[in-house]
């Protein structure tokens, strides 16, 4: 086993941000991830598993144990099934759009609207990842897993994930499972997912859509939004949407609606964006919030700022700090709470950083 010392992080991040890890080790297999993980044990030493490093939020001060860099490879489709059911086994080092832009050009339909997101497969079941109509939990049929106190294998099934908006089992307890491959169940020649007003609208008008037209369509959408990491685009290291959508209970929103209004944002209260979640709760964007808070796409706090493409986008400009990031972030959140009593919640995983940084 290969064990480095004193790496540093933040080129393995897409923020660009964050220190050294004490060691990192690159698992090109299973066991080497499996030997990883007995290593570290031995010497009382905490992991951080890193995939793509797309939507960590790493401490300035770094990782003080073993950074386990995810590289294991192979896929595998299944037709067995018959009736056009076909599964895909990715392992979870597999770079996630390369899957993706394979399962479109072999006509599969299932993941076409996640075109365009970083990271790797094995990260995509932690928080759910979605985007555009789709979430993975619609096409995942189990997840293999490495349960870490155990040592086994063992294949979850949808139900034993928990899987949320955002959300699962295994963002609540990081140390519990390391995600060794994803098996996706998609449908041959299926029709493309049109779910999201604005890719539907994107597409509409000409021939019926397919799924390279609807990736090609999410990959057009997401660069001008620079939720495509496209070199040169200044908007180019974040973590993506740095802050989920809150979901709440229908009076909570309606309370927001009216402040909105009070703070002349909007003229009446149905002009807020929401829709309906689960259990009659509702849904509001962050985004939207976040711009009507008084904080515009642009804004600049030195070497961090709010993207000129996304409001919800932290953006890191060169020579930041995870420090700087995160006095942004707070206040960002402290200008929604002020406004509309909502408090936002980052969607990245802060390692080795407390959130909100005011509690450090
Ligand atoms: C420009 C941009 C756009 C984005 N757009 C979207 C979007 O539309 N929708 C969306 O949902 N996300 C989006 N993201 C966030 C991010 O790309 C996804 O969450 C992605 O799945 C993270 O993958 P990763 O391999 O980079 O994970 P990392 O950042 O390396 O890790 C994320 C978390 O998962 C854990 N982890 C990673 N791999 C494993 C594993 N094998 N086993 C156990 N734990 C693991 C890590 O410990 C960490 O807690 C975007 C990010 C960027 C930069």
């Amino acid at each position: 086993m290969n064990v480095r010392d004193d790496v540093p992080l933040a080129p393995l991040t897409t923020l660009e941000l964050g220190g050294n890890a004490r060691h990192l080790v690159e698992a090109a297999d299973d066991a080497a991830i499996a030997e990883a993980l007995r290593w570290a044990d031995a010497r009382g030493l905490p992991v951080l598993i890193l995939g793509g490093g797309s939507n960590v939020v790493v401490a300035d001060r770094g990782w003080d144990g073993l950074c386990v860099r995810i590289a294991t490879r192979g896929r595998r489709f299944d037709d067995a099934g018959g009736g056009g059911a076909v599964t895909l086994t990715a392992a979870a080092g597999e770079p996630w759009d390369d899957v993706v832009a394979d399962t479109v050009a072999r006509d599969l339909a299932g993941l076409e609207c996640l075109s365009g997101i970083p990271g790797l497969v094995g990260a995509t079941p932690i928080q759910n990842v979605g985007a555009y109509g789709q979430e993975v939990a619609d096409t995942i049929r189990s997840v293999t897993v490495l349960e870490r106190r155990t040592g086994r294998v063992l294949e979850l099934p949808p139900a034993a994930c928990s899987f949320g908006y955002r959300d699962s089992a295994f963002k609540h307890d990081p140390d519990f499972f390391v995600v060794l491959a994803v098996t996706f169940a998609l449908r041959r020649a299926g029709a493309p997912t049109l779910r999201y007003h604005e890719l539907a609208e994107a597409l509409a008008g000409g021939a019926a859509p397919t799924l390279a037209g609807t990736r090609a369509a999410v990959l057009a959408l997401r660069r001008k939004k620079s939720m495509l990491i496209v070199d040169g685009d200044p908007n180019r290291r974040s973590v993506g949407s740095f802050f989920t959508n809150p979901v709440v209970a229908a009076a909570a929103a309606e309370t927001a609606a009216q402040r909105a209004v009070a703070l002349g944002a909007i003229r009446s209260p149905d002009e807020m964006p929401r829709w309906p979640a689960a259990g009659g709760a509702v849904k509001l964007s962050a985004g939207w919030l976040i711009e009507r808070a008084g904080v515009p796409k642009g804004l600049r706090r030195g070497p961090v700022g709010i993207s000129t493409a996304h409001a919800l986008a932290l953006v890191h400009h060169g020579g930041g700090s995870t420090a700087a990031l995160l006095q942004l972030a707070q206040e960002v959140s402290d200008a929604v709470h002020a406004r509309f009593g909502m408090t936002l919640v980052p969607e990245p995983t802060m390692i080795g950083v407390p959130w909100p940084p005011s509690e450090n």
